[in-house]
């Protein structure tokens, strides 16, 4: 039984150094900003931002961040980085 549950966490340690193996399919995150705490989630291929320069613009500096932050666990689509800002 422990012997086990030792084989698990070796497993998990091994695991949390693939992050590729995690794709997110919906996350909610309170993103403190330079000023505020924001609500940032994504769910269904879309992000959403608390903040007033999302719902300008439908997309912001939380959700730019949380993007790369999170690039190899996030699906494709979720990546919506203008291409120039990439690099
Ligand atoms: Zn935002």
């Amino acid at each position: 039984m422990r012997s086990s549950l030792i084989g698990k966490i070796e497993k998990a340690r091994r695991y949390a150094q693939e992050p590729e193996r995690v794709t997110f399919t919906s996350l909610t995150a309170d993103f403190r900003g330079g000023h505020n705490v924001h609500k940032v989630s994504y769910s269904e291929g879309k992000w959403q931002c608390s903040c007033d320069f999302f719902s300008q613009w439908g997309t912001c500096s939380h959700a730019m961040a949380l993007q790369q932050a999170l690039e190899k666990m996030l699906p494709e689509e979720a990546c919506v980085l203008p291409v120039t800002a990439q690099g």
